[in-house]
């Protein structure tokens, strides 16, 4: 059974599936050496990206992540601000400290290989890491693929994934309609039902306290994106925009003028830029899609009544529990589904999310979360210049109102629907299946396309 701290991870932007797990494969080579006993006799390192890792890889950062891991740096422990001089100093010829104390020569000319339209087989974001002794005999290969949201498979364990759970929990549920059945059968809500089922690994307090550690960061990270002027990383120099509009807002606030769902959007937006710069975000569930939940939850703090610290724990439990579906079902991974599988999951999180701490039934709360899908059926990836920014800031201010819509929606309603939200995921997946890879993180089609680089 999945985690609510698989879905919630605290990391780094821009990209969960580009940034975040090669940063963690390449972190787990380094183990890996040290744990075979080869470290000492590493002399060179090879990284290889494959398909989408390859093609918007730049603009993601998988290399930087890709090298910082092989010097044992984490998503979540590294600081952010200390990427941009490290990689300057590798890319000045500095050696990689592998594992963060064995020096290797290294040029990343010679070093990194990106086979932009090499896919392999297993999924479209790959990677494959060889260490080399002096004399060039190979000490270590492995080939990791990133599968979104920040988990790594490596090839060696990609046929049993799905396999069951080592850790038995109390609820085992594979789809929604187990999950609700659960529910029923036991009178719990899916925030309560989550909650037994962590319960296995560390009691309810720990729990409770360490959700509560990444409401923080999310609700820093709203923060930090209202205040961060400038532009992004990247070709375009894309501006920053939610400072100008959080002082904007507040004015018209000030003025009693301001429309209440121009915040989330903002918020969004808020979070969206600090990904795209290299910021520290959480996955929810992905870092391309970070900003709906974040903004959700802060508009629910701000404006409903009784807001409180348990609202927030069971808004991230619920909110999990509709990602475990799509996780489980489905795809949340761009490259594998396009955006459908990234801003829709969100939405559909945050939606019943929302619903669920307003006292919405299972059945609205479930009625949420499957129109925020059902609604981003089909939508593509298509990243302008690689870069996790347009589309996807906006598309998260968008999506992050749409939830707040939709669980209102819902609630207003008696939960009786005709596409259940299993049947909605069902048929994300299948979208996704069909979609052309050029509308799946390889910025190949759609704005991607048509919006041209600038000239240098
Ligand atoms: S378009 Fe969507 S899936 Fe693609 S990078 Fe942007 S947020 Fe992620």
């Amino acid at each position: 059974m999945l985690s609510v701290f698989d879905l919630f991870k605290i990391g780094i932007g821009p990209s969960s599936s580009h940034t975040v797990g090669p940063m963690l494969a390449a972190c787990r080579f380094a183990d890996l050496l040290v744990q075979q006993g080869v470290l000492p006799q590493t002399a060179q390192i090879k990284v290889e990206l494959y398909g989408s890792l390859a093609l918007t890889g730049e603009g993601h950062g998988t290399v930087d992540a890709a090298l910082l891991g092989l010097e044992s740096n984490t998503p979540k422990g590294i600081d952010p601000d200390t990427m941009l001089p490290r990689m300057q100093q590798l890319r000045a010829g500095a050696k990689l400290r592998l594992a963060a104390c064995h020096e290797v020569d290294f040029d990343l000319a010679r070093d990194v290989q990106l086979h932009k339209h090499l896919f392999l087989p297993q999924h479209a974001n790959a990677m494959r890491i060889k260490a080399f002794a002096a004399d060039g005999s190979s000490l270590l290969t492995k080939t990791y693929f990133s599968v979104g949201g920040g988990f790594i498979v490596d090839e060696e364990h990609w046929y049993q994934q799905g396999e069951p759970a080592e850790v038995a929990v109390p609820y085992d549920f594979h789809n929604s309609a187990q999950l609700i059945a659960h529910c029923q059968r036991q009178g719990l809500t899916m925030a309560q039902l989550v909650m037994a089922n962590e319960c296995v690994q560390r009691d309810q307090a720990a729990v409770r306290q360490q959700l509560l550690e990444i409401a923080a960061v999310m609700q820093a990270c709203v923060a930090k994106g209202c205040k961060h002027e400038g532009r992004l990383p990247g070709p375009f120099a894309v501006k920053r925009r939610a400072p100008a509009l959080y002082r904007r807002l507040e004015a018209m606030h000030m003025e009693g003028r301001a429309d209440v769902m121009l915040w989330p959007m903002l918020y969004a937006m808020a979070v969206s830029e600090e990904n795209a710069s290299g910021g520290r975000v959480v996955t929810a569930p992905t870092n391309g899609a970070a900003g709906i939940v974040p903004a959700v939850l802060q508009y629910y703090r701000d404006f409903a009544p009784n807001a409180s610290d348990e609202g927030v724990v069971d808004f991230l439990l619920t909110a999990a529990a509709i990602g475990m579906l799509y996780k489980m079902n489905a795809s949340i991974s761009g490259a594998e589904v396009g955006c459908q599988g990234e801003v829709g999951v969100a939405c559909s999180m945050a939606a019943g999310a929302y619903c669920a701490v307003l006292g919405g039934t299972l059945a609205q709360v479930e009625n949420a979360a499957e129109i925020a899908m059902e609604h981003h059926l089909g939508l593509t990836c298509d990243p302008v210049g690689g870069q996790v920014q347009v589309p996807c800031v906006e598309r998260n201010g968008v999506a992050a109102e749409k939830a707040i819509k939709i669980a209102q929606l819902a609630l207003l309603e008696d939960g009786e629907h005709l596409v259940s939200l299993d049947k909605v995921i069902e048929t994300m997946y299948r979208t996704g299946l069909d979609m052309k890879n050029s509308y799946k993180e390889t910025s190949l089609g759609g704005l991607a396309l048509t919006v041209a680089q600038p000239e240098c």
